[in-house]
């Protein structure tokens, strides 16, 4: 028995989670797979009414679950960032979820910009999930001398920069510190390649800048080499530019790219767009030997919330790769298989893609293709 936290969130969140639970039900009819689910109220309303983003007693109590099963975070009633920053980054962080796992697969009958040109698009994007660019280590000087002082704290390292800036000229200049640590690369690279044996996949393509970026992206090369010949997978190493002009031009060359933090946000969004929009897209928050947190990649939409406008697949995709992360590997092909047959039917589509079905009913579409024998 599997037990699951639960975070239906804002916005869409709630709507869409209530069909990927029903699609999870079906899956626990049909295959001998038992999941326990518990419902945490985290999001906007519980935090204007209790002024609370995560306590401690909660992140004790999610700890003690398998995965988490996350719907959307966000409201215009919340100043942006507190949520996002109070609830989603730190449950991340919290639980050290250092692969951001991003299928990016388009299914027969799902509308895209590259409509007729007859691409196969079906590649997997491991995004480190805790360094780089993101790390938050910053600052402003205006001209003259200053000093910052600035701290890292992570579970494997610790790390303090005194960054001392002697401007000239009555100018101002902003600074962002990039870190990428061997530990932090390799465990994300390590993560990939393991991911590619299991797909039996014949290529790895390492995405970073290092022809400009030379010291964070050179200490990322080294350690893909060192890995690809552990693994002994063919590995290519490309620009980020580069890569996205492939995605778009041939996608199909592509199977897993591994990809550094602030690369990563920006071309898995373009593979969302590859895959038919948002509504499509599913992601996952790992931490192999941890907890890990699946959530569609949208946010809480609020334009059509409440509307039953939602396009539900990306959440019920997501509980089909938390299903696969956690090793019940029939049950998450069983909602695969049901989504793509859903999807192939062209009969139940939401109003991203130009359809009229509400969000339940996609849902129910799906439902009866996971029961059904065929
Ligand atoms: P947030 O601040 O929570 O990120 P947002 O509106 O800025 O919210 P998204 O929620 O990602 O960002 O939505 C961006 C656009 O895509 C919106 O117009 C939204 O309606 C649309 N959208 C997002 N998710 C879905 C979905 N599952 N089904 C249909 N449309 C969606």
């Amino acid at each position: 028995m599997h037990k699951i936290g639960v975070i239906p969130g804002d916005g869409i969140g709630p709507e869409v989670i209530r069909e990927a639970r029903k699609v999870l039900d079906a899956v626990m009819e049909k295959r001998d797979l038992s999941l326990e689910f518990e419902e945490f109220p985290l999001g906007a309303g519980h935090y204007l009414q209790t002024g609370e983003t995560v306590s401690e007693e909660t992140l004790q109590r999610l700890a003690r679950k398998k995965a988490i099963l996350l719907g959307a975070m966000g409201d215009p009633r919340v100043k942006p960032g507190i949520l996002e920053k109070g609830i989603l980054l730190r449950l991340r962080f919290h639980f050290d979820q250092y692969v951001n796992l991003r299928p990016v697969r388009l299914y027969e009958g799902v509308p895209n910009p590259l409509a007729g040109k007859n691409k196969k698009i079906d590649m997997t994007v491991v995004r480190e999930n805790t360094e780089d660019f993101y790390v938050g280590l910053g600052g402003r000087v205006r001209g003259g001398l200053s000093k910052s002082a600035f701290e890292l704290i992570r579970r494997a390292y610790e790390v303090k920069f005194d960054v001392g800036i002697d401007l000239q000229n009555e100018t101002e200049l902003a600074f962002q510190i990039g870190v990428i640590s061997r530990h932090g690369a390799r465990r994300v690279i390590e993560y990939a390649f393991q991911l590619a044996k299991m797909k039996e996949l014949k290529l790895v393509t390492s995405v970073d800048k290092a022809n400009v970026l030379t010291e964070v992206y050179g200490l990322w090369r080294e350690e893909v080499d060192v890995l690809a010949a552990k693994y002994k997978i063919k590995r290519e190493f490309q620009y980020v530019d580069a890569v996205a002009l492939h995605m778009v031009r041939s996608p199909e060359r592509f199977q897993l790219l591994v990809t550094p933090n602030l690369f990563g946000d920006i071309l898995t969004d373009l593979g969302a767009a590859l895959q038919g929009g948002l509504g499509f897209a599913p992601s996952g928050n790992i931490n192999p030997s941890g907890v890990s947190m699946f959530e569609p990649v949208h946010g809480s939409a609020p334009d059509i919330a409440g509307k039953k406008k939602a396009n539900p697949v990306g959440a019920i995709l997501s509980a089909g790769l938390m299903l696969d992360t956690i090793g019940e590997k029939e049950a998450a092909a069983d909602i695969e298989r049901a989504v793509m047959q859903v999807l192939k039917s062209r009969k139940f589509r939401t109003a991203d893609i130009g359809g009229k079905t509400s969000t339940p009913k996609v849902g129910d579409a799906i439902v009866s293709r996971v029961l059904s024998r065929r």
